[in-house]
């Protein structure tokens, strides 16, 4: 995909604030901290609301993409089954076990645990007072319809599958918490496109769902970057999972294809000190104007290699032979 430079029009310009998206999303500071809602939420409750508000609008306004996050029954139950007065008892590894089993067979691809972390609940909610723990889902997104990013008015493919795989994930979230709720336990599912109480991808990470790529997002070992992310929060005993490594720092820094195609050059190869963690990040103020007129634009994700089917298991492969060879 050749790189076109992407000037943001007045108009974007315009509904940004004066703070910088960065400084809100804590780029540069080395101290662990909730993030701070800034996008995916209320737009009266942020300060990006202007540009999230235009956003939304220019998406309900495409007749192909109007309501596809409100049709009925796409995310499953309005409402969720009452949690039974009776608890059923278990070991936490049963429950972890039961629990990964009934989301692979219910219209989820990827399943993690993790201990839910202060550091991902954003300011405003308490959420890990409540619910210890966090089962992560992916669901597997279609490459063909996704490689199409990014979206235009005319052409809606991509945005049209993303919402398809978000819609997806709130089904099987919402599957997996009425199933905690009937074993007597509480649950809440989580999923987007909104961001809700929780930011999902570090969760994922420490869920052994892969590596953060220069693109800001995961890169798992069988789906690459093709993936939506929901998850249900819980007080279900549970046992987390491990983070696990596969060499994506490497591949990042010899690849950089991410960079060379981000038409808003909002991607950079070094990593930076975001909410006391050092790691890939984005540009959000150069991101935003180009994410809002694309429908969510996604090019980052569908270049990336990993991404093809097929290609994350072979790239494993060769990685673990080339670390071999150089020890
Ligand atoms: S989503 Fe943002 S970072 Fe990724 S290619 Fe598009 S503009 Fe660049
Ligand atoms: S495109 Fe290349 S540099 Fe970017 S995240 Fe994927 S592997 Fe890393």
């Amino acid at each position: 995909m050749p790189k076109s430079r992407f000037e943001p029009s007045a108009e974007q310009t315009a509904l940004l604030p004066e703070i910088s998206g960065n400084t809100i999303n804590g780029l540069g500071e080395t101290e662990l901290r909730r993030p701070s809602p800034i996008y995916w939420h209320k737009p009266d409750s942020i300060s990006h609301g202007a540009a999230q508000a235009w956003m939304t609008d220019k998406f309900n306004a495409v007749e192909e993409l109007a309501g596809v996050y409100s049709k009925p029954g796409a995310r499953g139950p309005r409402r969720l089954d009452p949690v039974a007065e009776a608890k059923t008892q278990n070991t936490p590894q049963a429950w972890a076990t039961m629990a990964k089993q009934f989301s692979l067979e219910h219209e989820t691809d990827l399943v993690g645990i993790a201990a839910l972390k202060a550091e991902w609940v954003f300011e405003g909610y308490d959420l890990e007072k409540e619910h210890p723990w966090l089962i992560i889902l992916g669901i597997a997104m279609d490459y063909d319809g996704f490689a199409a990013a990014p979206s235009s008015d005319s052409d809606t493919r991509s945005a049209l599958e993303v919402a398809d795989k978000y819609n997806k994930g709130a089904r099987a979230a919402a599957a997996l918490a009425n199933w905690i709720h009937a074993h007597g336990y509480n649950a809440k599912s989580h999923a987007g496109p909104w961001a809700g109480s929780i930011t999902l991808t570090p969760a994922a990470i420490e869920a052994g769902f892969g590596e953060l790529g220069d693109h800001g997002n995961i890169i798992n070992d069988q789906y690459g970057s093709c993936f939506r992310l929901a998850a249900v929060s819980t007080d279900l005993p549970l046992i987390a999972d491990s983070p696990r490594e596969f060499g994506v720092d490497e591949f990042c820094s010899r690849c950089q294809i991410c960079i060379n195609a981000c038409p808003a050059d909002a991607i950079s190869d070094e990593k930076k000190w975001v909410r006391g963690v050092k790691k890939y990040y984005v540009d959000f103020d150069k991101c935003v104007p180009y994410f809002n007129e694309t429908h969510g634009c996604g090019i980052c994700l569908a270049v990336c290699p990993w991404s093809r089917p097929g290609r994350a298991e072979s790239l494993v492969v060769k990685l673990a032979r080339r670390r071999a060879a150089q020890k």
